[in-house]
């Protein structure tokens, strides 16, 4: 193909215009450049070069130089949030909501910020208060995102859930789960002071909101199990099976005095071991365990816990292995034998952790709501061992 002349002549031409251009833009910005005070340059240096500390100092200056410079205001109260030094942020942003110069949209803009700074603070009535007064602002829906987290930590469960529901309009994605959690929270603490009917109906709208909530069985069966009804708790725990087998390891004791008080306990030994041998889990297993040495004996508490060291070998195990082991021992050999199994028990449960999904915290104890990151149902209900227990 030939190339055209005027296409030759045309290229240094779009150069020069390119370069034209650039040569505007930069002058553009020295005048600008000009405008700004050095400190904020001695700022932006030291943040490149990762001094934060230096580079707010640096900013401070310009500030007071220059108080119309409201981003930097706001990026240094952000900053100073971020870095947990609240009283500052504090100072910062309530001085921009308190400015009579600031267009409407830049005060809502630092109450907002005011209001999660608050939060952040733990001063949680005030966060509420600043928060709430942006409710028919544009800010309005990213404010029910806080005052859903402040309606958690106070454990309003009946604001939390209407918040849910008002975050769940707002952003299109389901609260589902957590909406039921809300319900089963509300519904744990009617246990706990034995209104039973209270509960109940607590858990049934947890079930109702997430057909999957495994706490609401867990709660209802509860709720039955306190007023003897033990064949429907039974029920209502097995029935976790069809919702997520994992959790059943948490109905195991439940399952097990359940079945004890109506005098079928090796009806529910064999459940368990049922379980067990479908979810394999260590606190299914030391379940299995501890009931099979009590019903049938050490040999088949042994065997028990040797057909589960060979699928899945784990220090929990071995330390269940060894305390069979030393039931039936010579006198001689069992402070040997009690001896290891004491140094395995303290190496398993420093290894032994329910750890979050979503932040990798681990915790001896099962949370429904992760105490690291806030999420809910995060937690494994099984147990894992780990050869880097950092906790
Ligand atoms: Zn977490």
């Amino acid at each position: 193909m030939e190339i055209e002349l005027w296409w030759l002549l045309a290229l240094p031409a779009f150069f020069a215009l390119g370069w034209g251009a650039a040569r505007v833009d930069i002058r553009h910005v020295l005048s600008q450049s000009r405008a700004l005070p050095s400190s904020y340059f001695r700022g932006l240096n030291h943040l490149l070069n990762e001094e934060p500390d230096r580079a707010i100092d640096a900013f401070i200056e310009v500030v007071k130089v220059d108080p119309e410079t409201t981003e930097l205001h706001f990026a240094l109260g952000n900053l100073f949030r971020r870095r947990g030094e609240v009283e500052r942020a504090i100072r910062m942003h309530s001085s921009l909501a308190n400015r009579s110069d600031l267009d409407e949209g830049e005060r809502l803009r630092a109450l907002f910020e005011l209001g999660q700074d608050y939060l952040r603070a733990g001063l949680l009535d005030r966060a509420e208060e600043t928060l709430t007064k942006l409710a028919m602002t544009p800010f309005a829906a990213r404010s029910r995102v806080f005052l859903l987290e402040i309606a958690q930590l106070e454990k309003n469960w009946s604001r939390a859930i209407d918040l849910a529901r008002q975050v769940e309009s707002d952003s299109g994605h389901s609260r589902q789960r957590e909406i039921a959690q809300f319900h089963c929270e509300a519904a744990a603490g009617k246990l706990a002071q034995s209104l039973f009917d209270e509960a109940r109906s607590d858990a049934a709208a947890a079930l109702a909101v997430n057909r999957m909530a495994v706490r609401a069985n867990l709660i209802l069966g509860d709720v039955e199990a306190r007023a003897g009804r033990h064949a429907e708790a039974i029920t209502l725990w097995r029935a976790i099976e069809s919702q997520d087998p994992a959790y059943l390891a948490l109905a195991g004791a439940r399952l097990i005095e359940s079945h004890r008080a109506q005098g079928r306990v090796e009806e529910g030994l064999a459940l368990l071991a049922g379980y067990l041998d479908r979810y394999p889990s260590l606190d299914l297993l030391e379940l299995v365990f501890r009931l099979t040495m009590e019903l049938q004996g050490v040999q088949a508490a042994l065997r028990v816990v040797r057909e589960e060291m060979r699928k899945s070998p784990s220090l929990a195990g071995a330390e269940w292995m060894l305390e069979a082991q030393a039931v039936d021992a010579p006198g001689e050999r069992v402070s040997d034998l009690n001896q290891v199994r004491n140094l395995v028990h303290a190496q398993a449960q420093r290894m032994a952790r329910y750890a979050c999904e979503n932040c990798d915290f681990k915790a001896r104890q099962f949370f429904w709501r992760c105490p690291g990151c806030g999420s809910w149902e995060s937690y494994s209900p099984r147990r894992i061992e780990e050869g880097d227990a950092r906790f």
